[in-house]
């Protein structure tokens, strides 16, 4: 079959490799729909904490059920399946407190940017999920990341009609921007970029800010709210201790900051420690997903409440998966659906 297969960063090459074989409670899935990530871009660009090339590339899916393990009870030959690309083990302290996200077992797959996937057991049994005829392979191929949304959602605490800031309008700022609309928010966006500020507003943004024409993005959100108070809730999802920083101080006193974009390994932030204490801030990080979130993200892509338009801008063919990641890393796009040629 043919699969990207990623070497050193900057090098993944599309090459013919065998089609897995399955053990017991295993899942062969046919790839119709594979899409683009940030964590892709980043694993490209840079390597990955979790790879030893030469290693497959690709890890948000949908397909076809081709061969079934031995035991699969759920899943048959020809359903139509996605989901995550985790599972916890469902054994370790974190995972009996209710926080599977932290798991210290976490298992992490691999490899949907080629023919076929190899659905390890314990990701069949925990997050996977059988998908209605209604709901297209591109669609459910963003059960993972908007379940990494719906679990930043989550640990926000917000309220009804409450002002919230996402800065950062990728893919996963894009998710929050919607959940949050869902949740009743009022949300101001910060981006670099029109196209995704367009996407944004499209969501239910109510207010978007270029920060390369108006730098002060501090200010310019805390001026969108009353009294310059600042947001109640403000979401990072760009991954720069920098915009950390800044996020940080758009919250109101006694405000929620959500620092969930994924920083470069080693990097530190600096804040105030006066403005934590005094405006008892809640600063949380929030980390992947849980089967709880994935769920959630599965019936609201199933339900229509997040569709896929507009977070897949194109499909391309798993040949061109390169220039595919490329085009993303330069935000000329929100996400591509990658299929097999
Ligand atoms: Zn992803
Ligand atoms: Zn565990």
């Amino acid at each position: 079959m043919k699969a990207a297969v990623f070497y050193a960063p900057g090098d993944v090459r599309v090459e013919n490799i065998d089609i897995p074989k399955i053990g017991p409670g295993e899942l062969l899935v046919q790839i119709k729909a594979a899409t683009t990530c940030g964590t892709d871009v980043k694993a490209y660009r840079r390597g990955h904490r979790l790879f030893h090339p030469p290693t497959p590339l690709g890890h948000e899916w949908a397909g076809v059920v081709v061969q079934v393990g031995e035991g699969v009870t759920r899943f048959r030959v020809g359903d139509r399946v996605a989901g995550a690309n985790s599972a916890p083990c469902g054994r370790c302290y974190y995972c009996k407190v209710g926080q599977p996200q932290l798991c210290d077992d976490l298992l992490i797959m691999f490899g949907s940017f080629a023919e076929y996937l190899q659905v390890p057991a314990r990701i069949v049994e925990v997050n996977t999920f059988k998908l209605p005829d209604h709901l297209s392979f591109a669609a459910a191929a963003m059960i993972e990341p908007l379940a990494c949304a719906v679990n930043g959602i989550m640990e926000s605490g917000i309220r009804l009609g409450d002002t919230v800031a996402v800065n950062g309008a990728g893919p996963i700022g894009l998710y929050f921007v919607r959940l949050a609309a869902l949740r009743g928010a009022r949300v101001i966006v910060t981006d670099l970029s029109d196209m995704r500020l367009e996407v944004a507003a499209s969501l239910g943004a109510a207010e978007v800010i270029n920060v390369s024409r108006l730098p002060d993005a501090v200010r310019a959100v805390r001026d969108l709210t009353e009294d310059g108070r600042g947001v109640d809730v403000a979401i990072e999802a760009v991954g720069l201790p920098d915009t950390w920083e800044k996020t940080i101080l758009m919250a109101r006193k006694g405000g929620t900051v959500n620092l969930f974009g994924g920083p470069k390994e080693g990097t530190t932030f600096t804040t105030p420690t006066g403005l934590v204490h005094y405006n008892q801030l809640t600063l949380k990080g929030v980390f992947h997903l849980t089967p709880d979130t994935a769920r959630m993200a599965f019936d609201l892509l199933a339900n229509g409440q997040v569709s896929e338009r507009p977070f897949i801008s194109g499909v391309q063919p798993l040949s061109q998966v390169v220039e595919a990641l490329e085009a993303h890393a330069r935000q000329e796009v929100v996400k591509y659906a990658i299929v097999p040629d």
